[in-house]
């Protein structure tokens, strides 16, 4: 089993979207929770919903995803940057698990000098004031290549957040293939020692979607500069360990590469190819 499909623009509406990704052949979708740039978003009619929910129904869609708009940190000291990403993740929580949306994942944040501790302790807030006991929908920290003062590189990181917020149970986490490997963890070399790691530190179980990207820069360059897959410093061959790997295969995959619809398309079809697995019906 495989499954995987590819971030998507809801410009269209989210129907449209939905039909986009059967014509892909993919099985699932990312898309973003609100403008990722800017603060807005659309409210969908009740058609538009049961219209959305149809479609994913009929193709038996796996886990969707949403993903918080970049403009989001947690972590920050400004009060206004800070009062805004609280507003942010506390409605889009509420707006994607009215969806019947599986997982929310979110770039933890940038310290911007007030240090990794303290910019922890303002993602564990913000946290706190947003999920609530009785939400179905899972919060995923996204694991960052560690450009800047980016939180989130190191595994350590991931977890002391976790273990700070009042549920973490409604915690889980995110991989990013690219990311991980711009911060450092050899997945092209030594992927069983750095599941293991991750094993280590966080657990398994916490995992709930990976982001498949290569890489355009090298293994712990803190840079983060996606590549289509095979094209990249992680390479065809090290991605497809990924997607087999025991630890992962029963999770969603998700596309972030640079590509449009027809090129997740092409991606989609090759890497089914190189599995020898047939497309959903
Ligand atoms: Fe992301
Ligand atoms: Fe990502
Ligand atoms: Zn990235």
């Amino acid at each position: 089993m495989l499954t995987i499909g590819a971030h998507m623009s809801i410009a269209g509406g989210l129907a449209k979207t939905a039909e986009h990704v059967v014509a892909m052949e993919a099985d699932t979708m990312q898309i973003f929770s609100r403008n990722p740039r800017g603060s807005n978003y659309r409210a969908y009619e009740d058609a538009e919903i049961a219209a959305f929910q149809d479609i994913r129904t009929k193709h038996q869609f796996g886990p969707l995803l949403a993903h918080a708009p970049y403009t989001m940190n947690l972590a920050s000291a400004n009060e206004k940057t800070y009062e805004f990403a609280n507003m942010v993740i506390r409605e889009d929580i509420r707006r994607m698990d009215a969806l019947g949306i599986e997982n929310l994942v979110f770039h933890p944040g940038s310290h911007t000098g007030i240090g990794v501790e303290a910019g922890i302790r303002n993602i564990i807030k913000g946290l706190d004031q947003a999920v609530a006991e009785d939400q179905n929908i899972m919060v995923l920290l996204e694991t960052m290549s560690g450009k800047g003062t980016e939180i989130g590189a190191a595994f350590e990181e991931l977890k002391a957040i976790r273990d700070g917020v009042r549920c973490p149970e409604k915690i889980g986490i995110c991989l990013d293939t690219c990311h991980i490997f711009a911060a450092g963890y050899d997945i092209v070399h030594d992927l069983d020692g750095v599941l293991e790691e991750f094993d280590c530190v966080l657990g398994l179980p916490l995992l709930r979607a990976v982001h498949l990207n290569d890489s355009m820069m090298p293994l712990g360059s803190h840079k983060d500069r996606h590549a289509a897959i095979g094209e990249g410093e992680i390479g065809l061959d090290a991605l497809l360990r990924v997607i087999t790997h025991s630890a992962l295969r029963e999770l969603p995959f998700y596309l972030e590469t640079p590509f449009d619809e027809e090129g997740h398309k092409r991606e989609i079809a090759m890497l089914r190819k190189e599995l020898g697995i047939s497309p959903p019906v």
